[in-house]
Parts: C-alpha cells; structure tokens; sequence
C-alpha cells in the first residue's frame, strides 16, 4: 500500500485566503468552497483531458468536468479552435446569429419533446422561464418540485423538503420572501403516491411537475422503474405539465437525455452544461404551441442581453458534434460503469457500508447501505467519512466533487487506466479509513 505524501498546496492556500477578503467565501459558486467536506479548496490553474492542474501544480484525475459540460474532456482541441475561430468575429452581436439555428436544429433533432427552444445563460434561467411559461400556459400558479430536486437558485425553487408528506413549501435561504414559495409543493423523489396526493389536495391549482429524470443534486438518484411514467399519467389526467429538468442529464445520460433513454417524453425540458460546451448557456423547449407562447411569437416575457451569443452557441455545436460520433455512448457507459462498480467494491472489500452506480456518463457512491431512492434515505450517508475519503482522494490525485450530495461525471477523456489509478487510489485511502476508524 503507498502512502500518499501530503498535498503541497501553499499557492492555493494564499489565493485562496486573498479571496476570501474580495468574494464571499472566497468563491463564485458555494460547493466550490468544500465546506461539506472541509479542507482546503483547490485553486485550479489548468484543465486538459481528463486532468486538471492547481496552482501548486498538483495533477488530478478530474470527476467533476466543471459539473458536466466537460464530456469530451477538457479544453477538447476541436471545441477550443472553433471558439478562437468564432471569437474573431465577436463574441456577442445582440442581434440575430446563424449559430442559433444550427445549435436549435441540433437540439430539437436529438431531445424527443423539444419542437422549439430558447436559448439563455445558465440552467437557472431556464429552469425561472420555464416555471413562467408552466403559469402563462396552464392559467395555474402551483408547481410540484421533488425533495434534493436542484432546479438553479431562482426564489420559486428554494425549497426544501418538507418531512413525512408533501407540505407547503418554506424558504432555504434567507430572503426568498415566503410568498414566493407558497406555490412551490414538494413531494419525496420516487414517490408517485404523494404526488397523486397533492393533486387531490389542490383540484385545479397545479400546473405542473418538474424533476430531475434522474437525480444529480442529491447525490446520484435514479428513478424506480415506473416512476417516470407515472408522472406523465399523472400530470396528463389534471391537465398539467410535465418537466424534466435535463440541465445535467441532457445529452449525458444518452444523446437525447433522459426522456431518451426511458422513453418518457415530457412537455417542457429545460437544457444548460453540456449544450454550452463550457461557455455560459441554457436552454428551454418543448412543444411548438407552448413554446410559441413565449415572447415575441407570444405573450410571455423573457429576454436576454448575452443569450444566443455566437461563442457560446458556436462550443455548443462543436461539443455536439463530437458527441454525435459513434460510439460514444457506448464508450462513456462503459467507462463509468467500470468506476461506478469498481468503488462499491473496493469499499465493501475494505469493510465499508457504500451503495453506488452510474447511467451514461452520470455516477454516484454512497456512505450508506443503500438502496438510496430519495433526499431522506441519501442523508443517511456517513459524511464525516466521506469528508475524510475526499481528502484521502485529492492526495493519491483524483478529484471528486466535494460533497456526499453531488453526482460524479466522466467524459470521452478518462481512459481505463485513468479508472484504475482511481479504484487503486480509493482501495489505498478506505483501507486507511479502516485502519483510522477500527
Ligand atoms: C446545474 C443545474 C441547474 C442550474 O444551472 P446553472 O447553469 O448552474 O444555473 C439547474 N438544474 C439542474 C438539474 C442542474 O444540475
């Protein structure tokens, strides 16, 4: 067994500790920060691959992908030239650009309900318009969002969960007034029955559901085998509307996404990461005549300096483009399923109560017995241990995403060797654990 020496990290520590004094926490985004798993957070200075490089110049095997849109790896070579390619140009017209149409044809080809898309700047903006356009098309204020359901930071959506059944929703965070929340229901994951509940409870009132097909942001959560087209029936039978949050899931968990690939086709789909190619973009689409609601065709408001801009539209083709070549699916699921496995393996042959798996491209790994199929069950998680598991994992170079709650990601980069140094890696740092905890 190799014992790991400790991270050199005095670059990090001091950009780190500067930013602390000009950015909130130091950071742009709160998980960036690892509060959940305590420790230093890295300063990156480079990514390439598979890899990423902090300012100590440390190498990692990198699980995050900067949360996704990384699939053919990092700084991929053909997407960074047509970047270059298209900056020359400019970067934003503020007027209309051909790259739209091309990235809007090649999204409504690949994700079964999108006749029609509209391009913004992140997830979050599409998952706010969206929820406009639910309200302006059904006439209906409420909306069913599931427990650990990450929909971006919009007021609407910052919820918790409620315990035991479905309640009414309250705030998570200070400053999402409660009257913004009060239409906001939520419903554990997996759980159709307090779905049909709400509906009961509320005749008329519910516009619609929306979801994540498959769960990123508790921790990776799959839906049960019925779950998915129990929503549609359900949402269909009240006359509401059925959402798939695929801004992780889109182009990930299959090139049509999740609807894709179990064959459960929403109304409305809200798109970002991936279709962004690493530049800022979301998207939101679904069926011509609801989306032809949406300002100017229709009378719904949304707009957007920087959206559709020609950079970004121009990284979400190309990334498209190499997604569309074949065997490239093939190739990210075996991949992954080979980590995914691999870890759930090595944890239980080093004495570890760890449950796991992976879709696509898409995995996760519990400190927990498992099966985890809700928020409730994932919180069950020993995260001191995971938090100690993380940092054992940095040191042997192999970054994951800091926190028991966020799903990982591969891409077309990570090689089965990469795979092996990782598994070889978490067999080094569990039997320490052991060691640590017996
Ligand atoms: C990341 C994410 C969002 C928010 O996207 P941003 O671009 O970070 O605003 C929304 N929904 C899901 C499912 C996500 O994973």
């Amino acid at each position: 067994m190799t014992t790991a020496t400790p991270l050199q990290t005095t670059r990090s520590e001091e950009i780190f500790s500067a930013a602390q004094k000009l950015m909130p926490g130091g950071v742009s985004s709160p998980v960036r920060a690892f509060k959940s798993v305590g420790g230093q957070p890295l300063v990156f200075d480079r990514v390439k691959g598979a890899y990423a490089w902090d300012v100590d110049n440390n190498q990692y095997i990198d699980y995050i992908g900067t949360w996704g849109p990384a699939i053919c790896g990092h700084a991929h070579p053909e997407v960074i030239k047509a970047i270059q390619l298209a900056a020359e140009k400019g970067t934003s017209f503020g007027a209309p650009c051909y790259h739209e149409n091309v990235l809007a044809e090649l999204v409504i080809d690949a994700v079964p309900s999108i006749e029609m898309v509209r391009f913004v700047n992140s997830g979050t903006e599409a998952c706010m318009a969206v929820l406009r356009l639910m309200r302006a098309y059904t006439g209906r204020e409420k909306i069913i969002k599931f427990e650990g359901c990450y929909h971006g930071h919009a007021d609407m959506f910052l919820v918790k969960a409620g315990s035991g059944v479905a309640t009414l929703g309250l705030p998570d965070s200070p400053g999402v007034p409660k009257s913004t929340t009060a239409n906001t229901l939520t419903a554990p994951y997996n759980d159709l029955e307090a779905v049909k509940a709400l509906f009961a409870e509320n005749p008329g009132e519910i516009c619609g559901v929306i979801l994540e097909p498959v769960v990123g942001n508790a921790g990776f959560i799959q839906p049960d085998g019925g779950f998915l087209a129990g929503l549609r029936e359900i949402t269909r039978e009240h006359d509401a509307l059925l959402v798939f949050d695929e801004v992780m899931t889109g182009f990930r968990i299959s090139y049509g996404g999740a609807q894709q690939k179990f064959g459960i086709t929403p109304d409305l789909t809200t798109l970002g990461k991936i279709i962004g190619g690493g530049l800022p973009v979301g998207a939101y689409g679904g069926r011509r005549e609801i989306m032809e609601m949406v300002a100017p065709a229709g009378p719904m408001y949304q707009a957007g300096t920087l959206s559709g801009n020609p950079l970004a539209m121009t990284a979400g083709i190309k990334t498209l483009e190499i997604l569309q070549r074949s065997g490239t699916y093939e190739y990210l699921e075996q991949i992954t399923h080979a980590l995914a496995e691999g870890l759930v393996a090595v944890a239980h042959e080093t004495g570890h109560e760890a449950c796991g798996g992976s879709i696509s491209a898409m995995f996760g790994f519990f400190f927990n017995p498992g099966p985890v199929h809700n928020y409730d069950e994932a919180k069950r998680s020993d995260l001191e241990k995971f938090g100690r598991f993380h940092r054992g994992m940095l040191e042997q170079g192999v970054y994951l995403a800091p926190s028991q709650f966020e799903a990982g990601f591969t891409s077309m980069a990570h090689t089965e060797e990469d795979v092996k140094r990782t598994l070889d890696a978490a067999r080094n740092v569990l039997t320490q654990l052991q060691t640590s905890a017996g």
